[in-house]
């Protein structure tokens, strides 16, 4: 207990310092407040510089390194109660050691905005109504005292109940407690929708697979345990899902859900909305930030029974967790790609495990690494093999694009498919990764191609925007009349999905035809209205980039076509078969998911290619089982760790020698098992006017590159860099480059 000694308060603030800050104690703390102690998890308002910061307390110190006299005192204790749950609140200080992240950016990345500024975290919702008084003095005009307040409880009465947050300035809490100290107003608990069980308890008939998968999850419930899904599209993963957690939550636990996209949300918390009724929340960054801070409330308060979030919200916090799904665990959006890089489909696993209950990961193609967990027996695996309701797996096939006739590299036989398919009433969707109308401007005379000016990159040409722009930095411009070196007239060479939709536009010039890209998709309203297109069948055609191959259910498309495999066939990166082999199989997955068989093109000029006979001959799994192979025998993850920590600067040869140091601080520590890669250039070396280079460190054991990392930050952070360096580490990259 309390021994007499100075008490400070180690806070986490939201800064780019890798550390937490010290302060003492609010000055002027009430008794009971003092009495409570300090519980790690509540937020506290400090003097930060010029500004007040809100922070995360995470411990009580005796000690700090900074003079007893020169620590500021904090503001103010904003919690009773910790603002995240136990597990969550290790978690997030274990991930920012795992990830070598500032803690405080850690903690500010877990809270929704609102929180971040000190509004209310515990749910508790204060709403406040007139009393019979204050509607007598609204009915009484003409008395003139109190015009701002009286102008309060009139807005008041107009939307009551309204609570402190409805407020906008110059309102705030202290204007509600002064009407309600004149007795205008007074406090009420707002209803609370009372989460219903189970409303529709599903009419399905589950399939012997699903009903073993639903057993095996609930057999676990109350103690950890990982296990696999694997089923391909529309084999009814969902509804395993929704049966596990509808046995999580009987008792009063709650379930947390994560997928991949945004785009899949709406139409994921509908289905369960059917199903469980009240107590559903969603959790992405599409909402605003009110309706994220009450989902966040009703989460930490127990008031939602399901979660269904996207990668933050793993860090949500649920008092009675009980089971956790991640939702095509293989997704690459789980990792985020800057700043705090995290992956969430690992954490999720990690706080499973930490708060003791089953987790489910479900795909229809599982990352290489689940798969081997599985392999290993960490993971209980589970396969869902068909589909429900005797709908078939699509038929696939290669089109060799050196023995057939094709136009803007639309092949002949798919032509003449697409041209079956439609004749017979079924959707179509064609997919190419690229976005734009052609990858380059070309000159036919000299062989000049319009670069950026800023990257070792094309420019892209958006012909409908009258458009060049650079996919790397952003920049664009208008596009050149002629040759840039000899004046010569300049045409576009290659496809990507706007040229696509012109061309199948032209031959089918009838049918209803809509794109689906990040040039089309640029609002949630624009990607649900063309989705919704597709759906309804106004859209007969459906071309797009990978965007298309997440999740969406169009029971009417029965050819898929994919115009170019072979762009993953030989990229350099160590998981761009993989990437490859899943989109392929996801994209395919589109086709025939209703009662019309399915049929998927896939493009290539390596049709004898290993990757591509394996995937379509016999399958993902036969084509993930070589590729952990190949993986093994590289030493390549799941069978090493890495860590790669990217540099750039405006100085190319500053950059280097800053990298070079690095590598030999690393290499200096001598620790068995490690390896420092490079320096490299990175794929684009240089991107809106900074070059950029990586070091790839790689260790056998997890536990050796953490202790490794440990050391030799601290060095690189001490080293000298190029003006306007800027470097960050990430610790199990998902590229490396
Ligand atoms: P996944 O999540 O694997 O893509 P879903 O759970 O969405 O698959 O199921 C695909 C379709 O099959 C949905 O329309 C769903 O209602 C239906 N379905 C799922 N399970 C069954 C079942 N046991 N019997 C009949 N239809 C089912
Ligand atoms: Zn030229
Ligand atoms: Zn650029």
């Amino acid at each position: 207990m309390d021994n007499g000694g100075p008490l400070i308060l180690r806070i986490a603030l939201d800064t780019p310092l890798r550390r937490a800050f010290d302060y003492q104690p609010p000055a002027d703390l009430p008794s009971a407040a003092l009495a409570r102690g300090f519980r790690p998890g509540v937020r506290v308002r400090v003097p930060f510089g010029r500004r007040r910061l809100v922070g995360v307390l995470l411990e009580t110190v005796a000690e700090s390194a900074v003079e007893p006299g020169r620590l500021k005192a904090a503001l103010e204790i904003l919690d009773q109660e910790p603002v995240f749950d136990p597990v969550t609140f290790d978690l997030l200080r274990w991930a920012a050691e795992y990830y070598r992240h500032p803690i405080g950016e850690v903690f500010a990345a877990a809270l929704p905005a609102p929180l971040r500024a000190g509004q209310a975290a515990d749910g508790r919702i204060e709403a406040w109504v007139p009393t019979e008084q204050g509607r007598r003095e609204l009915a009484s005009p003409g008395d003139r005292r109190a015009p701002r307040q009286r102008a309060l409880l009139a807005w008041l009465s107009a939307r009551a109940p309204v609570t402190a947050d409805d407020l906008s300035a110059p309102f705030d809490r202290s204007h509600l407690r002064n009407l309600a100290s004149r007795g205008w107003i007074e406090p009420i608990e707002r209803p609370i929708a009372a989460p219903s069980p189970a409303v529709d308890a599903g009419s399905l008939q589950p399939s012997p697979a699903q009903a073993a998968a639903v057993a095996a999850v609930t057999a676990t419930l109350g103690r950890f345990a990982a296990h696999l899904l694997h089923g391909v599209t529309g084999s009814g993963k969902t509804e395993v899902y929704l049966r596990a957690i509808a046995a999580s939550i009987a008792d009063g636990g709650q379930a947390l859900v994560l997928v991949p996209e945004i785009a899949l949300t709406p139409q994921l918390v509908e289905r369960f909305q059917r199903r469980f009724g009240a107590g559903v929340v969603a959790l992405h960054s599409g909402l605003g930030e009110r309706e994220r801070r009450d989902a966040w409330r009703a989460a930490h308060a127990g008031r939602a029974r399901i979660v269904i979030g996207t990668r933050s919200a793993v860090f949500v916090s649920l008092q009675r967790l009980a089971l956790v799904v991640v939702d095509e665990e293989h997704d690459a959006s789980y990792k985020q790609q800057e700043g705090f890089r995290y992956s969430a489909r690992d954490l999720a696993v990690l706080r499973a495990q930490r708060a003791g209950v089953p987790i489910v990961l479900g795909s229809a193609t599982p990352s290489l690494e689940t798969l081997e967990n599985a392999a290993q027996g960490r993971y209980a695996r589970h396969s869902l093999p068909q589909r429900p309701g005797g709908a078939q797996p699509p038929r696939i096939s290669l089109i060799d694009m050196r023995r057939v006739a094709s136009e803007q590299g639309v092949s002949q036989p798919a032509r003449a498919a697409m041209t079956a398919h439609l004749a017979a009433g079924g959707q179509v969707i064609v997919y190419l990764n690229r976005r734009g109308y052609a990858p380059c401007l070309f000159c036919m005379h000299c062989g000049w191609v319009a670069p950026c000016a800023h990257c070792d990159a094309r420019m892209i040409l958006h012909r409908r925007a009258g458009q060049l722009r650079c996919h790397h930095c952003g920049a664009h411009g208008p596009v050149p009349s002629a040759c840039g070196a000899c004046g010569q007239a300049l045409a576009p060479v290659g496809q990507g999905t706007e040229r696509i939709e012109e061309t199948i536009a032209r031959w089918f010039p009838t049918t209803p035809l809509a794109r689906l890209d990040r040039d089309t998709a640029t609002s949630r309203g624009a990607l649900e209205a063309v989705l919704a297109r597709v759906r309804r069948g106004e859209a007969r055609i459906l071309v797009g980039t990978q965007m298309l191959s997440k999740g969406h259910d169009f029971p009417e498309v029965s050819l898929v076509v994919v115009l170019d495999a072979d762009q993953g066939l030989f990229a350099s990166d160590f998981r761009a078969t993989e990437r490859l082999a899943q989109s392929i199989t996801q994209v395919a997955g589109r086709a025939g998911r209703g009662t019309r068989a399915g049929e998927v093109l896939v493009q290539t000029a390596y049709p004898e290619h290993p990757l591509l006979t394996r995937l379509i001959g016999a399958g993902y799994e036969a084509f993930a089982a070589a590729a952990i192979t190949e993986r093994r025998a590289a030493r390549w993850p799941p069978f090493s760790r890495l860590a790669l920590l990217r540099a750039e600067a405006r100085d190319a040869a500053g950059l280097d020698a800053f990298l070079r140091a690095a590598a030999a601080a690393g290499r200096n520590l001598a620790e068995p098992d490690l390896q420092v890669l490079g320096p490299a250039s990175a794929l684009i070396a240089r991107r809106a006017d900074h070059f950029r280079a990586h070091l790839l460190v790689e260790h056998a054991s997890r536990a050796g590159l953490q202790r490794f990392l440990g050391a030799w930050l601290a060095r690189v952070e001490a080293l000298p860099g190029p003006k306007g360096l800027r470097w960050s580490i990430d610790v199990d990259p998902l590229e490396v480059d």
